[in-house]
């Protein structure tokens, strides 16, 4: 019986057979080549045949989920925040719990997901609360890691509404962690960025953490 180690093997050889018989990619011509080719030819490389039926459209469905799961690249906050902007002398804190979130780990392009607990104190301005979540996957659809996600939230909310303070805790799940390398299912990464207040005051800071943390509800309920 073949163990898994050489079937692995015997797979790489016939596939780095095919790459020396039919056309493979050159690296000189790479950038001219439709992203859907690319992705041909990863599926090549991988051992397995682009051509038969599962696979044939394959790479195009890849490119299209790839490009959405990414269209977060060229968004700014500005623009996406736009005039949802108004006036309200409000001075306690708001918080917006569990904005789903889904992203990309920029190590491995592997999924990684959770929730995202997003809070201000405003200064003479309130953001529209849909405003959030468009904020969160604009930083979420790209390659990301969860630190700078959790970072770029934040900062993105204390410049563009200016408030007293911000707070932005993310708790994910990654599935680089969860499928491959250490295979641990049930540890999730939790990330904090604070601004303004929500820095220099504890009690700011612990109630908006405190919040975060009540009744944890299992994914997907
Ligand atoms: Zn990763």
């Amino acid at each position: 019986m073949e163990t898994d180690t050489e079937i692995t093997r015997r797979k790489t050889v016939e596939a780095s057979d095919r790459d020396m018989t039919s056309e493979s990619v050159t690296t000189g011509g790479l950038e001219s080549l439709p992203l859907s080719e690319l992705v041909r030819e990863i599926i090549r490389r991988l051992g397995d045949d682009p051509d038969r039926e599962g696979l044939v459209r394959t790479p195009e469905r890849v490119v299209d989920s790839m490009q959405f799961l990414t269209q977060g690249y060229g968004m700014s906050p500005q623009a996406t925040i736009g005039d949802a902007l108004f006036e309200e002398h409000h001075h306690n804190m708001v918080i917006v719990k569990d904005i789903e979130m889904y992203s990309l780990c920029e190590h491995h392009m592997l999924p990684f997901f959770g929730k995202v607990h997003v809070a201000y104190i405003p200064d003479g301005q309130i953001l529209g609360l849909s405003k959030m979540a468009r904020l969160v996957d604009l930083f979420a659809r790209r390659l990301q890691v969860q630190e700078r996600l959790t970072e770029e939230i934040a900062q993105s909310l204390w410049e563009v509404v200016e408030p007293q303070g911000v707070g932005v805790v993310i708790e994910a799940y990654h599935l680089c962690m969860m499928m491959r390398g250490v295979q641990k299912q049930n540890s999730f990464t939790i990330t904090s960025a604070m601004r303004g207040a929500f820095l220099e005051d504890a009690l700011t800071r612990d109630e908006f953490l405190r919040l975060c943390q009540s009744e944890r509800r299992p994914l997907g309920s």
